[in-house]
């Protein structure tokens, strides 16, 4: 059998420690707690939330740790395990484009709650993480997720909850100020679900998103019970030019809805008809779109946020073996229609499915980061071992993998 690179996920205690010794090596004294909070997979739902769509992410065990002591002079000082450089500055002159690379998305925080008018001060912060960095499965939102319930507790700001009482109307507020840290501080244009799910989901349970309301449902996720497990492949493939690419989807989908006249994409319901009102001759003149191009964009979408709905269905009912063929589904709409998926991306999904996959996906923007695989438990080291062989005859570099089971929240 061809080895595979597992990327287990620290025990809690593990992990709380390691930030601990990190506080206290860098900063001398101990920490006041430490908090964390998950990175998260995507089981369907991609390209749909700025769509107006839902999208249906669950938390991983792979979690983000931060030692934290609050400050009462207003300073922050800020340290990582996984960073060469640490930061030091004074909150009040953290403005949005002042604070440059990872501290970003700490200070970022700290600032969009005292903008939100939640009364946050300094700190010392000391991070470390068993999230796999930039593959897709949102480091980000577990770095801003872990120093916002933090800070909420050295504060006193009430938002998170105790665990026993996790409170879904606070942690809304701490995620929307996630949100702004990674959208106006760290200057990276994201719409929302990383942070509600770090924040906002429950074990066991995915998390059935409404990217307008925000409104949640949680939906039972327990793969174990019918001995099956979701493989998650991080492909390590590392695109240029995928910046411009996101900004084209969302344009495109943009003028899609306006020449549909519908505010997103998400109101459309006759996909058919939709399709037949941009092929309308001149329907797309001065608009600069490709006709064909903008009816597999919008093919997509609406499929996509379709998919959801089934997905969510298959799961309210326990038949979880039926994700998998609308997972497959959803790879190819990706692939062919909305156009994010690459060489790596494909690899993945289809040597997963080769291997015994129930089915398969990319998760995330595309052109890159993760992709997950149904599988059955029994074969989940046979398939993860197909999938690394067929990366080796590629050529690839070695793909790494976990295995993902919707864990607890940010606490
Ligand atoms: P993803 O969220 O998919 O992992 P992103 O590019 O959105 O990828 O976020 C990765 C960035 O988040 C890193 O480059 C770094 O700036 C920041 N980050 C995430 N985790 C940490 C950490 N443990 N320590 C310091 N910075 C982190
Ligand atoms: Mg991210």
């Amino acid at each position: 059998e061809f080895p595979a690179e597992w990327l287990d996920a620290w025990s809690v205690e593990d992990g709380s420690q390691a930030a601990t010794t990190l506080f206290a090596d860098v900063f001398g004294e101990q920490p006041d707690g430490v908090w964390s909070a998950p990175g998260r997979g995507n089981l369907i739902g991609e390209h749909t939330d700025y769509n107006g769509g839902f999208v249906l992410p669950f938390a991983l065990p792979h979690r983000t740790y931060v030692a934290l002591r609050r400050r009462d002079d207003g300073r922050v000082r800020l340290s990582s395990a996984q960073e060469p450089t640490p930061w030091e500055g004074t909150l009040a002159d953290v403005v949005p484009g002042g604070v440059a690379g990872w501290p970003a998305y700490v200070v970022g925080v700290a600032w969009a709650l005292r903008e939100a008018g939640y009364d946050v001060g300094g700190f010392d912060a000391a991070v470390t993480s068993c999230v796999p960095y930039g593959a897709g499965l949102s480091s980000s939102a577990a770095l801003e997720a872990s120093v916002a319930v933090a800070l909420d507790a050295v504060h006193g700001l009430g938002l998170a909850g105790p665990v026993d009482a996790v409170s879904d109307a606070g942690r809304k507020v701490l995620a929307a100020a996630c949100i702004r840290a990674e959208n106006e501080m760290a200057g990276a244009p994201t719409g929302g679900m990383d942070q509600a799910a770090s924040l906002r989901a429950q074990a066991g349970h995915a998390l059935l998103l409404d990217c307008v309301s925000l409104d949640v449902r949680h939906i039972p996720f327990d793969l174990a019970a019918d001995d099956l497990a979701l493989l998650v492949i991080d492909t390590r493939a590392e695109h240029q030019l995928v910046d411009g690419q996101y900004a084209a989807r969302r344009d495109t989908c943009e003028t899609a809805a306006r020449v549909l006249g519908v505010g997103t994409l998400r109101e459309v319901t006759d996909l058919d008809a939709a399709l037949a009102t941009l092929a309308a001759p001149g329907a797309l003149d001065g608009t600069g779109q490709d006709p064909a191009v903008v009816a597999r964009r919008v093919r997509h979408v609406v499929t996509e946020i379709e998919r959801v709905r089934e997905v969510v269905d298959l799961l309210d009912s326990g038949r979880t073996t039926a994700v998998g063929p609308v997972l497959t589904a959803a790879h190819e709409s990706l692939r062919d229609d909305y156009e994010v998926s690459c060489h790596e991306l494909d690899v993945a999904v289809d040597s997963a499915v080769q291997a015994g996959a129930l089915g398969g996906r990319m998760i995330g923007g595309g052109f890159g980061g993760s992709a997950i695989a149904l599988v059955h438990a029994s074969e989940v080291e046979q398939v993860a071992g197909d999938v690394a062989a067929a990366f080796a005859s590629e050529g690839l570099r070695a793909p790494g993998f976990l295995v993902a089971v919707a864990a607890a929240p940010a606490g």
